[in-house]
């Protein structure tokens, strides 16, 4: 069993979509992370902060699902980070409508002396700078390190963010946010560039469209699974890396081979959490109900074809 180090928001989300609103819920990037990586045979820990304002039952869901939260720091009197997003009709774009920071804003991570000798470290979306002080604190090079990130940190802290890319095995990047860090519109130049910038693989995702795994000479595509109703698409890509991180983890073996099945597994996952809001539907997933969707997605992508 692998051991899996998680670095990320755990948050309040108020998230709009045409078939509802919620009020604040439990949200994040090292929540549905977290969740999702708690589906294979890992051991994993969060390291996060939030205010003591995050209801008790919020952080029960973590821990009942295996998932050490003993680095997740909580500040008396604090506010938890709090994200409003509302989504567009197509689903496939949203605005951010509040970004508070709160507790985040001077966030030191302790990376605790069982998970400094992590096998992989999955860095989501947070501050460039919390991440980079993640990495530094590690006993020894964890096998992978893999960074998630978004168009915030971009516009807000750009050259805290080229150092982190430096020094991370694998960056996952939505496709806006691959062309916006490159200025290249093809997404295979784009990938290009990223690997000049220090990644061995990048990890592209295009939401609905699936995702593109790319590293120096092979590319990898992988579907979203076509789905009868999306309801709420927050978390799908964190959720997408808690699988694929959790997968690689779990197995230990950083090959590209290995890493397609990762993709496989965290689109699986992805398909889950768009079906209910938040993180609702993450919570009551069982194992059979994923192993029966990764036939579907077998199905879905194999054919039959004569190549002469
Ligand atoms: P995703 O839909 O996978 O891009 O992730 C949505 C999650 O990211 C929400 O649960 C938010 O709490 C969290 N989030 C939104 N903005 C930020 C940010 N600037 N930094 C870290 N996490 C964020």
């Amino acid at each position: 069993m692998g051991k899996l180090l998680i670095v990320g928001t755990v948050a309040f989300d108020a998230i709009e979509t045409p078939f509802g609103k919620t009020d604040k819920i439990l949200g994040g990037a090292a929540t549905y992370i977290g969740l999702a990586a708690s589906q294979f045979e890992v051991d994993s820990a969060i390291i996060s902060i939030v205010g003591d304002d995050l209801q008790q039952e919020y952080l029960d869901l973590l821990t009942d699902r295996g998932i050490d939260i003993s680095a997740l720091e909580i500040v008396k009197g604090g506010k938890t980070f709090f994200w409003k997003g509302k989504y567009h009709n197509d689903l496939n774009s949203r605005d951010t409508l509040v970004t508070e920071l709160n507790t985040l804003e001077d966030f030191n991570p302790v990376v605790p002396e069982n998970y400094n000798d992590a096998d992989v470290v999955m860095l989501g979306n947070l501050h460039p700078i919390v991440q980079l002080g993640v990495i530094n604190q590690m006993k020894k090079r964890p096998k992978l390190i893999i960074l998630d990130t978004m168009n915030f940190w971009m516009d807000n802290a750009l050259n805290d963010l080229m150092e982190v890319i430096k020094q991370v095995d694998v960056l996952t990047i939505n496709d806006e946010e691959a062309r916006q860090l490159t200025g290249e519109y093809s997404l295979v130049k784009a990938a290009q560039k990223i690997f000049t910038m220090g990644p061995k693989y990048v990890v592209i995702k295009k939401g609905e469209h699936g995702a593109l795994l790319f590293n120096e000479d092979q590319i990898f595509f992988a579907p979203a699974l076509p789905l009868e109703e999306v309801f709420d698409p927050t978390g799908a890509g964190d959720t997408f890396a808690g699988g694929f991180s959790g997968y690689l983890a779990a197995t230990n073996d950083s090959s590209f081979e290995n890493m397609k099945k990762a993709i496989i597994h965290g689109s699986n996952l992805a398909s889950f959490s768009v079906e209910k809001f938040g993180t609702e539907r993450m919570i009551d997933l069982d194992r059979k109900e994923i192993r029966e969707r990764l036939h579907q997605f077998k199905k879905l992508t194999q054919f039959d074809i004569e190549l002469q």
